[in-house]
C-alpha cells in the first residue's frame, strides 16, 4: 500500500496536489483516491472500485482503443484553440458558465474551439452552474456552434428534465448520476440523453456496466483525475461497454506533473490503448507521499474499511 502525492499543472477543483493510495492485488494494481473533502461514507464506493481492480479484475474488452476528448478549461479563445490543436483529439469538451465570466466569454471560447476542431465534435460542460432559464437562453446562442451535447447544465435532475424539454441540444447527466442517491432518477424523469459514468465514485467497472444497462442511455466514461493506474479502470469500462458512440473524458493524466507508470495512459491521435498498467518502482518511489500524509491516508483507509 503506497500513498502518492503528485502535483497538478493547473489548479483543479481548488487543489494543486493530487493524493491517493496505490496497491497491488492478485488481479493487478489498483488506485483509491477519493478527494479529500469527501466524507468516509462517500469513499466506500471508491474503495469497492479499487478492490475490484486488485482482487477480481475487469470484464473482457470488446475494443482495443478508446476515443477520448480534450478538455478546454475556462480560458480565453486563443488559449482554447491552442489546447485543441495540441491535443490531436477530434472531440473537445469546453467548460462554460464559469463563476465571474459571462455568456460572451463562453461564446468566444466555444467559437474558437469550433474553428480549431473543424469537422470534429464540440461538447460543453456547465457543472450545474446555470438556472433553467439561463441554460435555455445560453444554449439558444451556443447551439450555432453545432454542439454534440451539454453536460450538467443545471444542478438538479428536475431542472435537467426541464432544460431538456426546452432545448434541441442533447443533455448529458454527470453530477446527477454520481452524486445522486438514486442514479436512475435521470431515467425515471427522462432528464438526459447521455449518461456520464465514473468508475471510482460509482463503485467499480461492473457497477458502472450495471447502471449503463439499467439506465438505457449511451455512456461517456470520465475520470476522477487519477494516475494511469486509476485511468486504466475507466479505460476498461469504456472497452467493455457494448456501444461507445462518444469520446470519453479519460485523457486527464496530462494534468499531472509526473506519473507512476513508465508509459502513462496519454492519448495518441485522440485514442487511449486498452491495457493494464504496472507502476515503475523508481517512479512509485518518487511519487511517495511524506510520512505525515501517508498517516492521514492510512487512517482514512481504515475508517472507510470499517464504514463499508
Ligand atoms: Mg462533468
Amino acid at each position: 500500500m503506497i500513498t502518492y502525492s503528485i502535483g497538478l499543472k493547473n489548479k483543479f477543483r481548488g487543489i494543486t496536489v493530487r493524493e491517493g493510495m496505490l496497491f497491488e492485488g492478485p488481479a493487478g494494481w489498483a488506485e483509491w483516491s477519493p478527494f479529500l473533502d469527501y466524507d468516509d461514507a462517500t469513499c466506500v464506493s471508491w474503495l469497492r472500485a479499487a478492490r475490484e481492480a486488485a482482487e477480481v479484475g475487469w470484464p473482457a474488452p470488446v475494443r482495443d482503443l478508446v476515443p477520448v476528448n480534450c478538455t478546454v478549461p475556462a480560458v480565453g479563445p486563443e488559449k482554447a484553440a491552442e489546447i485543441v490543436r495540441a491535443s490531436g483529439c477530434s472531440t473537445a469538451k469546453v467548460k462554460v458558465a464559469e463563476p465571474g465570466q459571462t455568456l460572451a466569454d463562453d461564446l468566444a471560447r466555444v467559437e474558437a474551439v469550433r474553428d480549431a476542431i473543424g469537422a470534429g465534435r464540440v461538447r460543453i460542460d456547465a457543472n450545474g452552474a446555470w438556472s433553467v432559464d439561463e441554460a435555455v437562453r445560453s444554449l439558444k446562442q451556443l447551439q450555432r456552434f453545432d454542439l454534440e451535447y451539454v453536460e450538467q447544465p443545471t444542478a438538479t435532475v428536475q431542472e435537467l428534465a426541464e432544460v431538456r424539454r426546452r432545448t434541441d441540444v442533447p443533455v448529458a447527466a454527470d453530477e446527477s448520476i454520481r452524486r445522486a442517491e438514486d442514479p436512475l432518477l435521470v431515467k425515471k424523469l427522462d432528464a438526459a440523453d447521455i449518461a456520464v459514468l465514473k468508475v471510482q465514485p460509482i463503485g467499480g467497472v461492473r457497477a458502472c456496466l450495471g447502471i449503463a444497462e439499467q439506465i438505457g442511455l449511451p455512456v461517456v466514461v470520465s475520470s476522477a483525475l487519477e494516475t494511469s493506474v486509476g485511468i486504466a479502470a475507466g479505460v476498461a469500462l469504456a472497452a467493455a461497454l457494448p456501444d461507445l458512440p462518444y469520446a470519453c473524458g479519460l485523457a486527464t493524466v496530462s494534468m499531472f506533473t509526473s506519473e507512476v507508470v513508465a508509459e502513462p495512459l496519454v492519448a495518441v491521435d485522440g485514442f487511449l490503448p486498452v491495457k493494464r498498467v504496472v507502476p515503475a518502482p523508481e517512479l512509485l518511489e518518487a511519487a511517495r507521499a511524506d510520512a505525515e500524509r501517508t498517516k492521514v491516508w492510512e487512517e482514512r483507509l481504515s475508517r472507510v474499511r470499517s464504514a463499508g
